[in-house]
């Protein structure tokens, strides 16, 4: 199946909005082609709506080329772009397994694109199979996060590979959590597969949720459609320039963040084990611990009273009486579990 077949006949003939200034960028003295004010430079300039400099930083930092990079507004740009490009509304859909990240279904309901579940198996691990036997000739993409939201958990390589193998359609990969697993990520296999995308952020290990910051890398020619569709100016000059000044200057400092995350999520993992209130903490590969206790809904309620808020998990499939708890600081641990132990 080439790409060509897979996107939406609309999208295919699209003629994109045509950037005012796309051909001269940077070599003219004087520009008075968009409009602008010629007052409070640099902010009265439209930003660059490729984000060239970012790209070329970025495909230095993940070792892909420039063009295998779009950079969106956070990676919940990409996943919407996913749908108008691939998924024609009232016929096509996707499939995901169930829990995973909720913006997947949004997107989907939006979009009005059938949205198919399948559920992991108990121990939130992924059966190819079963995903694969959801899928018909209207399944245009697959979406797997792994490490998973709200599980935690990594998937195995071989079912990621066999759906990469089997599947006709497109294979999402969230990385969002990458950073904090033990796994090499699938942007080393992107060439190996022209029908994967692989979206990351800069949301989470790099500690940068509020800029508004997420990437998808794939083939060429599957960017050069994310690129038609998208907001021309979809990514604005500040963070443009924050993300560039942070994977500039400040890249051990995150790693140094994450690795604090991790050194904290093991002892944290330990300590909510003990506590008679808690039957499970499940294994992560993630900034975050999917706990089940004996009464998540009171326990919620209880710690919203004592000003700590954690993410309540009970009515999602698979979860029952669970809450996700994202590792913080020492202290903040340390306060979560002296609450806890009041309850
Ligand atoms: C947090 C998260 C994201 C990040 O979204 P942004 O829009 O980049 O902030 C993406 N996917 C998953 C699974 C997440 O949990």
């Amino acid at each position: 199946m080439n790409i060509e077949q897979l996107i939406r006949k609309n999208i295919a003939c699209l003629k994109p909005y045509s950037c005012a200034r796309d051909e001269f960028k940077g070599r003219a003295s004087v520009y008075l082609d968009a409009n602008e004010s010629p007052f409070n430079e640099p902010f009265n300039r439209y930003p660059d709506p490729m984000q060239s400099e970012l790209k070329t930083l970025v495909a230095k930092l993940k070792n892909v080329r420039e063009s295998q990079i779009m950079v969106g507004n956070g990676s919940d740009e990409p996943i919407d772009l996913i749908y108008r490009i691939f998924c024609e509304p009232y016929s096509d859909n996707v499939v995901a397994f169930e829990p995973t990240y909720g913006m997947y279904q949004v997107a989907a309901d939006i979009n009005a694109v059938e949205y198919r579940k399948v559920p992991l198996r108990p121990d939130f691990s992924l059966d190819a199979d079963r995903l694969l036997a959801a899928t018909d000739e209207h399944t245009k993409v697959i979406f797997l996060c792994s490490p998973n939201n709200p599980s935690g958990n990594l998937m195995r390589s071989s079912e990621i590979e066999k759906i990469l193998r089997q599947f006709q359609g497109i294979t999402v990969i969230d990385e969002a959590y990458i950073d904090f697993a033990d796994a090499p990520s699938y942007l080393t296999q992107l060439d190996n597969y022209p029908r994967m995308i692989v979206l990351q952020t800069f949301s989470k290990a790099w500690a940068m949720a509020s800029v508004r910051c997420g990437l998808a890398f794939a083939a060429e020619n599957i960017i050069a459609y994310f690129n038609k569709v998208k907001y021309p100016y979809n990514v604005n000059l500040l963070s443009q320039h924050f993300v560039l000044e942070r994977i500039k200057n400040h890249q051990e400092e995150k790693n140094e963040w994450v690795r604090k995350i991790l050194s904290e999520r093991q002892p944290l993992a330990d300590a909510l084990r003990r506590l008679p209130i808690v039957e499970t903490v499940y294994p992560s590969d993630a900034n975050f611990l999917l706990v089940k206790v004996n009464d998540a809904n009171r326990i919620y309620q209880s710690l919203v009273e004592q000003s700590i808020i954690t993410r309540n998990r009970n009515s999602v499939a698979l979860c029952g009486n669970c809450l996700r708890i994202t590792v913080g600081t020492a202290k903040e641990n340390k306060t979560l579990l002296k609450a806890l132990k009041t309850i």
